[in-house]
C-alpha cells in the first residue's frame, strides 16, 4: 500500500503529509500576524495565479541553500529543531556521569562515534570486514539464504523486504509481510524506461556501483564486470515489481497465504531455513504483497549463479553502509544519490547527518529529551481543541453530502467517531534497554540499531497490535493517518509556525494546521482510506452506488492533476497522487467549514488589509511555498505520492467556491475550474 505510505522500523503503515521528510521548515520573521506580507507578489493577480500572488516574492527571495535539494517555508522550522537536537546530542556526548546503559549514554556514544571523522577515516571498512567476508564465503543456496536473512537483519532490504505489519483484514493482529525491494535506483521505471535521461541515470548508476567496488579494492575491469552483474539482477527484480500506482491498491497487495502454500510457491526461498537462521519459528501465515515478484525471486535464487549473488549482496551491503564509512565511500554515495539524482551541491554538516542517523535508530530516546525542552502541555491542549473542531466539521459535511446515501453516511460517521487521535508524543516511550550502543565505531552502532529495530519488529508476530505505539518520532515535522489503526497523529514538531502559530489569528492557523488536520482526517475517506472500515480492516462498507459515485468524483481529480506539467514534459501522475490530492481538497474544505464557526470569521474584520477568508488561504499557501531543484522535482514526480507544493495550492483552490468568493474569482479565470470539471467530494 502506498500513498506516501511508509514502512518505518516499527512496521507501522502510515500515510504522511509530506514525502521525503526531514527537509521542511518555516519562518516567523515576517511583519504580518503569522503571514509573511513581504513574501507576497502583489503584481500578480490572485484570480489567475494565487500561488504567485500569495508567496511569489518569498519564492524569488529564498534560493535553495547548497546542501539542500529543496527549500520550503518551514525550512527554518526544521533548522530550529536541528539546533535544539544538536544541543541535546552535544550535552549527551559531554556527559561523563551518564549511567552505563542509559538512553543519554547511548545517544552520547552514538553521536561521538559519528562525529569522530578521524577515527572513521582510520578504520575504513574494518568494522564491516567480517560481514563482507561472510558474503564472500557463500558457496551454496543454503549459505545464500542465510546471508539474505542476515542482510535483512543488518542491512534493510537485499532482494526483498520482510516485516511484521498490521494484518489489513484482521487489524488487531500482526502478519508476516513479504514485499518487493532490492533496487538501488529509486523506482522500477529507472531500469526500464528508454528516454535519454533514464538511460543516462543507468549509465551513472553503473559507474557508481563500479566505483564502490574499486574502493573495496577490486581491479577496475572486475569492478566494471561486477557493476554489470548488479544491474542485471536489479533489472530482473525491477521487471517483476509492481508499479507505485498498483501498490496503492490495498486489495492488490493483500494476498494472505499459509506457510504451506508460500513454501510450495517459493520452495527455493527455503523459509524454514531462513527463519531458523534468524532464531524465529516460521509464521503460520504470510501476506505476500507482490506474488509475481516472489515467483520471479524464487526462479532467480536457482538461476542466478552463486558468484553473482555474492556480488549483488556485497554491493547491497556496501551501498547501505557507505554514508557511515570513511569519506571515499561517503562522498561517492553523496555524489550519486544527492548530487546527481537530487541536485544538492554540497553535503550537509556532519552533525546534521549524524543527528538524522540517531533519529532513525534511537528516535524516541532523542524525542523524549526533545519534548521536555520544546513542547508545553498547553500546545497539546490547543491542538486537541482544533482536532475536535475539525472532526465536528467533517461530521457536518458528511451529514450534508448530496451524493451519498443514508446507509453509507451512517458507516462513514461511525468511522469518523472511531478515529484515534495522537498529539505531541507517545504516552509510553520505546524501550531501548536491549540496544547496546558503544564507542567502537559509527557503522557498528548503525548495524546494532538496525538489528534492534528488525528484532523488535519481528517479535510482534503472534502478539496483538499495541495501540499506543507511534509510527513517527515527536521531533519529526510531519503528520500521518494510519488506515489499519484508523488514527491521525500529529508529532510535537509540526505544532509550530507556520502550521500552528500562537501569534497568528485563527484564519492563518485554520488555513495551515487546520487544513493539515483536515487532510489527515480525509485520508480515512480518500480513494484508498475509504476501503478500510472503522476498525482498520480492509472491508467494503459502501453501497455499490455510493462507491461508484465516489469513483466518478475521484476520476475527475485524477484527470485534473494528470494535466499539470511542472517540468520538461513530465506530467503529474494523477493516480499516484490521488489520495493526497483528495486529502488536500477535502482537508481545506473541512478546515474552512470549521473556520466559519470562529469569532474572527463571523466578525469579518480585515487584518493587514485582508478579510478572514482571504487570510485562511494565505495560511495554506504559506505552508507550501518552496523552491526545488530540477533534478529533485523530476525524481519526486516519478516517485512521490504528493504533488509539488505549488500544485498543492493551485490544484485544490481551483475547485473551491469558498476561495472564489474570497477573491472574487469569476468563471473563465484561471483559478476557477470550468464548471464541468469542478470536483467536490467531501
Ligand atoms: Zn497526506
Amino acid at each position: 500500500m502506498n500513498k506516501f505510505i511508509q514502512k518505518l522500523s516499527a512496521g507501522i503503515i502510515i500515510i504522511v503529509i509530506f514525502g521525503f521528510i526531514n527537509l521542511q521548515c518555516s519562518s516567523d520573521n515576517n511583519d504580518g500576524h503569522g503571514f509573511d506580507l513581504k513574501g507576497m507578489d502583489k503584481t500578480a493577480n490572485p484570480t489567475q495565479n494565487f500561488y504567485q500572488y500569495a508567496v511569489g516574492n518569498w519564492v524569488k527571495n529564498n534560493p535553495i541553500p547548497d546542501e539542500y535539494s529543496r527549500w520550503g517555508s518551514f525550512s527554518i522550522l526544521a533548522e530550529n529543531n536541528y539546533k535544539v537536537l544538536k544541543g541535546i546530542l552535544e550535552n549527551a556526548a559531554k556527559n561523563k556521569t551518564a549511567k552505563q546503559g542509559s538512553n543519554i549514554k547511548k545517544i552520547g556514544d552514538f553521536f561521538s562515534t559519528g562525529m569522530d571523522s578521524v577515527k572513521i577515516e582510520k578504520l575504513g571498512i574494518k568494522p564491516i570486514e567480517m560481514e563482507l567476508k561472510n558474503i564472500a564465503s557463500i558457496k551454496s543456496r543454503n549459505d545464500l539464504i542465510n546471508v539474505i536473512a542476515r542482510g535483512h537483519k543488518l542491512n534493510g532490504s537485499p532482494i526483498f523486504n520482510i516485516y511484521a505489519a498490521v494484518d489489513a483484514k484482521s487489524s488487531k493482529e500482526h502478519i508476516a509481510t513479504l514485499s518487493q525491494s532490492g533496487l538501488g535506483l529509486p523506482d522500477k521505471d529507472y531500469y526500464l524506461k528508454k528516454d535519454k535521461r533514464s538511460k543516462e541515470t543507468r549509465e551513472k548508476y553503473v559507474k557508481y556501483v563500479s566505483k564502490m567496488f574499486t574502493l573495496l579494492g577490486y581491479p577496475k575491469a572486475e569492478a566494471e564486470k561486477n557493476a554489470n552483474a548488479v544491474m542485471k539482477i536489479e533489472t530482473r527484480l525491477a521487471k517483476a515489481s509492481m508499479t507505485r500506482v498498483e501498490r496503492r491498491d490495498p486489495h492488490k497487495t493483500y494476498n494472505k497465504m499459509s506457510s504451506t502454500k508460500i513454501k510450495k510457491l517459493t520452495p527455493n526461498l527455503d523459509l524454514d531455513n531462513y527463519f531458523t537462521y534468524l532464531g524465529f519459528s516460521t509464521p503460520d501465515y504470510f501476506n505476500v504483497s507482490q506474488p509475481k515478484f516472489f515467483n520471479e525471486v524464487n526462479k532467480m535464487i536457482k538461476q542466478v549463479p552463486i558468484k553473482d549473488w555474492r556480488i549483488y549482496l556485497t554491493w547491497n551491503f556496501i551501498n547501505r553502509s557507505a554514508s557511515y564509512l570513511n569519506s571515499d565511500f561517503d562522498i561517492a554515495n553523496f555524489e550519486f544519490y544527492r548530487k546527481y539524482l537530487r541536485g544538492s551541491k554540497v553535503q550537509s554538516a556532519r552533525w546534521k547527518r549524524v543527528m538524522r542517523t540517531i533519529n532513525a535508530y534511537l528516535g524516541e530516546a532523542l524525542g523524549q529529551l526533545y519534548v521536555e525542552k520544546t513542547f508545553p502541555p498547553e500546545a497539546k491542549e490547543r491542538a486537541a481543541k482544533v482536532v475536535v473542531n475539525l472532526k465536528a466539521a467533517m461530521k457536518s459535511r458528511i451529514e450534508n453530502l448530496d451524493w451519498m446515501s443514508d446507509e453509507t453516511k451512517k458507516q462513514a460517521l461511525h468511522k469518523l467517531t472511531s478515529f484515534g487521535v495522537k498529539i505531541g508524543y507517545p504516552d509510553k516511550w520505546r524501550d531501548y534497554s536491549s540496544l547496546d550502543i558503544d564507542s567502537e565505531s559509527y557503522i557498528g552502532n548503525v548495524l546494532k540499531g538496525r538489528a534492534f529495530a528488525f528484532k523488535r519488529n519481528m517479535n510482534k508476530l503472534g502478539k496483538p497490535v499495541d495501540k499506543t505505539e507511534w509510527g513517527m518520532t515527536p521531533q519529526t515535522v510531519n503528520a500521518y493517518y494510519s488506515p489499519t489503526r484508523n488514527e491521525i497523529v500529529f508529532p510535537a514538531a509540526i505544532l509550530q509556525p507556520p502550521f500552528f502559530n500562537q501569534k497568528a489569528d485563527d484564519a492563518i492557523n485554520y488555513g495551515a494546521m487546520g487544513a493539515v488536520i483536515g487532510h489527515e482526517i480525509t485520508h480515512g475517506f480518500d480513494d484508498q482510506g475509504r476501503k478500510f472500515d472503522a476498525d482498520g480492516n480492509l472491508k467494503d462498507w459502501w453501497t455499490k452506488e455510493d462507491g461508484e459515485r465516489f469513483d466518478k468524483r475521484a476520476q475527475k481529480i485524477f484527470d485534473q492533476f494528470d494535466s499539470y506539467v511542472p517540468i520538461d514534459s513530465l506530467h503529474i501522475n494523477g493516480k499516484l497522487t490521488a489520495g493526497e490530492n483528495i486529502a488536500d481538497l477535502g482537508g481545506l474544505t473541512v478546515a474552512f467549514t470549521a473556520f466559519k464557526n470562529t469569532e474572527e470569521y463571523k466578525k469579518n474584520e480585515k487584518l493587514d488589509g485582508f478579510t478572514p477568508a482571504q487570510r485562511f488561504f494565505f495560511g495554506w499557501a504559506q505552508v507550501w511555498e518552496n523552491n526545488m531543484r530540477d533534478q529533485a522535482l523530476r525524481l519526486r514526480i516519478k516517485t512521490d505520492t504528493h504533488s509539488p507544493g505549488k500544485y498543492r495550492v493551485l490544484g485544490p483552490l481551483r475547485n473551491m467556491p469558498e476561495f472564489w468568493e474570497a477573491f472574487n474569482v469569476k468563471p473563465g479565470d484561471k483559478m476557477r475550474m470550468p464548471e464541468d470539471k469542478v470536483v467536490k467530494i467531501w
